[in-house]
């Protein structure tokens, strides 16, 4: 199956062409037909898989192929995307920028943690699809800055862990200012009961779209854990950091806190490396995920949050400074290597008091993963 199958219109052929997109991936082949014919949408799918172009390709046809109606004389807002990281934001306004590009439409992103001085700008000029946290929009609402009157299509994108952030009754809010009567896409890596109560009362007769789930991407990436001391950890981190095949690697830590001591201590040892997490402005965040992106960094320290739908081509290893005690965060985290069929190594710290998470993990992938023992050599 080509894009073309899927009925996308010249002006979106053009750009997937520039792209360099080929095939539809399975989200894509799914989803597309269902959102051009109008229909709501739950997708389990997570970042990886190709969920935003599932989307954002069927919105930008059918928005640039309705006359606008121009409210107040401005562009009026026909499509909300509302999502729960800055980071994810500014790339789904990427890749929508660049899946418009041959047609009038524009595009904004609203986050939080920048100057608002800017996006009241831009929102005044009016734009067609805006993309934004639900917080920084929650406030430009109360300010009365934002007209959701004229959205036809909604996308929650990452449900689950706006859920889990703590954004749903901002989410709630901002659903209750726009028209009842509209199309809804709802996107969600894991089904809580909570998320399956809401897309019961979001959604109209849905048509429910699942690709692969998360465990089999685990199977091309090779894992590995050791089981050390919690005082160990640092020593065994530099230790595999000497290994120079390592070229890209983005760790894992519990905390904010810990993420920043990682640096500190990866830093005095000679090893290129920046964090991001909640407590660094989305200028420092951008700036690390740019250096990593483009080899000014080796190591890229991150926590859950932050690097929810980061998207890094070609990383050749994960490291779990901690485990996660939620398995399916395991699988997220390891997905971000071994990409578009690449090889890519998960390696964890597993230190006394995560071991019933490492069990349980185990269960979610559905095998054991291989125990590295600690070279007597190496005393850490
Ligand atoms: P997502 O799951 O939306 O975060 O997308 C993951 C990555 O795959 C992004 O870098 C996209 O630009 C890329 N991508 C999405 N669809 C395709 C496709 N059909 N062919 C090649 N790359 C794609």
């Amino acid at each position: 199956m080509n894009f073309q199958d899927l009925k996308l219109n010249a002006s979106l052929l053009k750009a997937l062409d520039k792209q360099n997109y080929k095939t539809p991936t399975p989200i894509q082949q799914q989803a597309i037909p269902v959102v051009l014919g109008g229909r709501d949408l739950f997708g389990c799918a997570q970042t990886g898989t190709g969920k935003t172009a599932a989307f954002a390709l069927p919105i930008v046809q059918r928005l640039s192929e309705q006359p606008r109606k121009a409210a107040a004389g401005r562009k009026p807002i026909r499509s909300l995307i509302l999502t729960p990281t800055r980071e994810l934001a500014l790339q789904i306004l990427e890749n929508i920028q660049a899946y418009a590009g041959f047609t009038d439409l524009r595009s904004l992103a609203i986050v939080g943690g920048v100057s608002q001085k800017g996006q009241e700008r831009a929102l005044e000029r009016g734009t067609d699809i805006l993309i934004a946290t639900p917080g920084r929009l929650i406030d430009l609402m109360n300010q009365k800055l934002v007209d959701l009157q004229h959205v036809q299509i909604l996308v929650l994108d990452e449900a689950d862990r706006m859920l889990d952030m703590g954004f749903i009754h901002d989410v709630k809010r901002i659903i209750a200012k726009m028209p009842a009567k509209r199309q809804t896409l709802f996107f969600s890596a894991t089904m809580p009961p909570e998320i399956a109560k809401l897309v019961k009362s979001l959604l109209v007769n849905p048509v429910k779209v699942e690709v692969t789930p998360a465990a089999s991407t685990a199977e091309k990436i090779t894992q590995s854990v050791y089981m050390v001391e919690k005082s160990e950890k640092q020593a065994l981190l530099k230790h595999l950091l000497a290994d120079s095949s390592i070229e890209s690697v983005l760790v894992f830590t519990r905390t904010k806190h810990g993420a920043d001591r990682v640096v500190k201590d990866l830093t005095k040892f000679g090893v290129t490396a920046q964090a991001i997490h909640g407590n660094k402005s989305q200028n420092a965040r951008q700036n690390a995920l740019l250096n990593f992106k483009n080899g000014t960094t080796r190591v890229l320290v991150a926590t859950d949050i932050a690097a929810r739908g980061i998207d890094i081509d070609e990383l050749s290893h994960v490291i779990n400074f901690n485990l996660p005690n939620i398995p399916e965060t395991y699988v997220h985290r390891i997905g971000r290597t071994g990409r578009a069929g690449l090889s890519g190594k998960a390696i964890s710290f597993c230190e006394t008091e995560e071991r019933p998470y490492l069990k349980d993990i185990e269960k979610k992938i559905g095998k054991k993963i291989t125990v590295v023992e600690v070279e007597p050599s190496l005393s850490l």
